[in-house]
């Protein structure tokens, strides 16, 4: 069977005469007329409106001399004035206007330039419900004293808070002013213009910003709040509440020896520094690569660094997202796939390989899982997103499937010449935004032309384009999961007691994989002693909390449900509770429950996960 329905060099000029707006449908972009290359950004933040304001200044370079229109992405911006500056620098204004939205998209803002000019500036002001912004009183912070905002701009929330041309296919520089109450510290996924870094930074409410390396919009980022600081490392510090900080920098204590074993593999470091902003525990996701500061859930502090691999894996993206980056929200296994495959790279090596397989063995194992009740368009790894929602990318296929597919080539092609493969298209590509039609064309030149007989380009567009996981995926060999599936099967079956499995000084990701393959339903009996045994309600662990929850959910165990419940009010975390509200929707007494549970949970939520919490709830009820 053969997908190739078009050569290669014929798929490439298919590309090239493929409209923008073909290439990314999730932006009104039309960066084949004019092109943002600079963004100058002067913002003032009100946390009594929770409201951003003030203008953002774009440098545009015309590739169109025809065009006369200037299209942006916005998302409930209130577009005050637009101004344009002439050949001499002076500005007038530019007459603009601002499309009805679009549920997916937002609203298109039309510039009218009747001179190509080389600048224009947008005045405006944030919407409060704006979909890239949190804004959190005093009392969802650890330290119940300061209000606290953070921005997440994946996939396109970032056209809520700026207007821009908001594809992963325009990169830019940025600069920005940021005004804020005087005790309080801003932060941004840029350098610090004032002091050696942001550590040394007077609080006086009055930031600059400086990211001279061009990036995508998604990666703009933004946070305020009561802010400390704790060096890491020659070239990295953890902030966090001042209340978090020091635990948070003790959890991470690695990074410096992370990013060498990075460095030795893929190249040099090129974003100088590499922070990371511990946020309050709504965070809606584990990490997000912003660059120069990683933004993370306090969820990953377990307090044993069992949890790090999130930091591995943001780490990774400044290699593989950030500075090779997808073109289009379809081609999101480009970033995730490349880069869940370094983070266990990374893992082994800081780690050791039983770690790194492990954890590749527990995600594996959820997406088996997922593929057994999933539609097979939802189990393509370049899926068709047109008409639907960009963020609808992030599932487990872009991640587990995608790294798998590179471990099927480092076992096909050996690990040295992959690796020397790898390290090459990172610099081939380095800040680009590309297509997976650009990853193929390079991998065929590069890996499969040049070792011939390994891997057939079927074999690499079943991976791509086919639902499912090749029968012939290479998967690690684990002797402590293989015990560990004997005990399960064991105590599922009531030969063994909960005692017996000696699982007292379980690491995490044991405890991951033996909960994730427990039958979806135990007796009260076989619930009460697992917990009297390990005391697994109210563990501080959220991993393994989650899925203990998820578990008394199917078995009907109510003696964890109290802690249940705090676990979902207190944590934001997509993946740590959506699939609770998941399991609850599934009966109508536990719907109800799960209703109760979100209306109390909802202001606390980032908008994100109130969107799937939502979703969820909303699913018919099985009787
Ligand atoms: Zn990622």
């Amino acid at each position: 069977m053969s997908f190739l329905r078009y050569t290669f060099a014929g798929l490439l000029s298919v590309a090239a005469m493929q409209t923008h707006a073909e290439i990314d449908p999730h932006s009104y972009a039309q960066p084949d007329q004019v092109r943002v290359t600079a963004l100058d950004l002067d913002l003032a933040v009100s946390f009594d409106k929770h409201v951003l304001s003030g203008s953002a200044t774009l440098a545009l370079d015309w590739r169109n001399k025809d065009a006369h229109e200037l299209v942006l992405d916005t998302n409930a911006l209130k577009i005050d004035k637009v101004e344009a500056a002439d050949a001499a620098g002076k500005w007038s204004e530019a007459k603009f206007t601002l499309d009805a939205a679009d549920a997916l998209r937002g609203s298109a803002l039309h510039i009218t330039l009747p001179v190509q000019s080389k600048k224009v500036r947008i005045a405006y002001s944030t919407s409060p419900d704006a979909a890239g912004l949190q804004w959190l009183d005093p009392e969802q912070t650890a330290g119940k004293k300061h209000p606290f905002v953070y921005s997440q701009s994946e996939s396109i929330a970032g056209r809520s808070w700026i207007p821009l041309q908001d594809t992963p296919a325009v990169r830019f520089s940025y600069t920005a002013h940021i005004r804020t109450p005087k005790e309080l510290r801003a932060v941004m996924s840029a350098r610090s213009l004032t002091g050696s870094d942001n550590a040394h930074h007077a609080l006086d409410g009055d930031f600059r910003f400086v990211m001279p390396q061009k990036i995508p919009s998604y990666l703009l980022a933004l946070a305020i709040g009561d802010i400390a600081v704790k060096e890491t490392g020659p070239r990295s510090a953890v902030y966090a509440e001042p209340e978090t900080v020091t635990a948070a920098a003790k959890e991470f204590e690695d990074v410096e020896k992370m990013i060498q074993t990075t460095e030795k593999l893929y190249g040099p470091y090129r974003w100088q520094r590499y922070d990371l902003l511990v946020l309050p525990p709504s965070f809606p996701f584990g990490g997000m690569e912003n660059p120069r500061m990683t933004f993370a859930t306090p969820t990953i502090i377990a307090g044993d660094k069992s949890l790090v691999s999130v930091i591995a894996h943001e780490l990774a993206h400044s290699w593989s997202g950030n500075l090779v980056t997808n073109a289009a929200w379809k081609h999101v296994w480009l970033n995730e796939g490349f880069t869940t495959y370094v983070q266990g790279r990374i893992v082994e090596a800081v780690y050791g390989k039983s770690q790194a397989d492990e954890e590749f063995l527990v995600a594996a194992n959820a997406l088996r899982k997922a593929f057994a009740d999933a539609k097979p368009d939802e189990q393509i790894l370049v899926p068709d997103l047109t008409g639907k929602d960009a963020d609808d990318s992030l599932s487990d296929v872009p991640y587990t499937k995608g790294s798998w597919f590179l471990q099927t080539l480092e076992a096909k092609f050996g690990r040295e010449t992959f690796d020397k493969f790898l390290r090459g298209y990172f610099d081939h590509f380095a800040f680009q935004s590309i297509t997976t039609d650009q990853f193929v064309a390079y991998l065929k030149a590069n890996l499969l032309d040049k070792y011939p007989g390994k891997v057939s380009m079927d074999v690499v567009n079943a991976w791509l384009h086919q639902p499912g996981i090749p029968a012939d995926a290479p998967l690690p060999a684990s002797t402590r999961f293989a015990e560990l599936d004997k005990q399960r099967e064991l105590f599922a079956a009531g030969k063994l007691d909960a005692a017996g499995l000696g699982a007292k000084a379980w690491r995490t990701q044991e405890w991951q994989y033996f909960l994730d393959r427990l039958p979806e339903k135990l007796s009260t009996a076989q619930m009460q002693a697992l917990d009297n045994a390990y005391h697994l309600t109210g563990t501080h662990n959220a991993e393994i909390a989650f899925r203990w929850y998820r578990l008394a959910i199917g078995s009907n165990y109510q003696a964890a449900f109290p802690a249940m419940r705090e676990h979902m009010l207190r944590i934001g975390r997509r993946i740590l509770v959506v699939p609770l509200y998941e399991a609850l929707a599934k009966t109508p007494e536990n719907h109800a429950l799960a209703e109760k549970i979100y209306a109390e949970a909802k202001p606390g939520y980032h908008p994100m996960t109130r969107g799937s919490v939502e979703k969820a709830l909303k699913a018919p009820v099985k009787n």
